[in-house]
Formats: structure tokens, sequence, C-alpha cells
């Protein structure tokens, strides 16, 4: 089982929401058909938790990863105020 820094909280999903409507919004980034197959994920990479897009283009068969946001872990902060 994870530890609770690394599951995504009501804060995380409120930004994967957003930042997967902004960025569907410009549709594919090869040719700009707009109902490109997508899946949001988040993955824990150094510290940090990286929001992105993995984007399947159905007219023009691109298939890319979009960075949409980075945030810092908790852990994080927590480190630096206990520690300071
Ligand atoms: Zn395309």
């Amino acid at each position: 089982m994870l530890p609770d820094w690394e599951l995504p909280d009501a804060d995380d999903i409120r930004i994967l929401e957003n930042e997967t409507h902004r960025t569907l919004k410009e549709g594919c980034k090869e040719c700009g058909f707009l109902q490109v197959v997508f899946q949001s994920c988040i993955s824990v990479e150094n510290e940090c938790k990286v929001f992105f897009l993995s984007i399947e283009c159905p007219k023009c068969l691109a298939k890319y990863k979009d960075i949409m946001t980075i945030k810092p872990m908790r852990k994080d902060y927590d480190n630096k105020s206990i520690y300071k």
C-alpha cells in the first residue's frame, strides 16, 4: 500500500480535472483534432506529483504524453516546517 502522501487527495483531483479540461480544449497538438482519446494520470517522481495526459489522436494517430503540471509533495512541506 502506498503511503498517504503518495495518494491523490481532493486538491490533486481538482488540479487534474481543471488541467485536463484546459489541455483538451486545445485538442491534438499535431493536427488540432478535438475528439482525442485520453487518460489522465498522476505519477510520483522525485518527490513531486506529475500530472499528465496520455493522449491518442484517432485522426492523425499521434500518441504522446502531455505534462500538465507538477506539484511538490506534501512530505516536502512537512520536512521544511519541522527542520527549519
Ligand atoms: Zn491529431
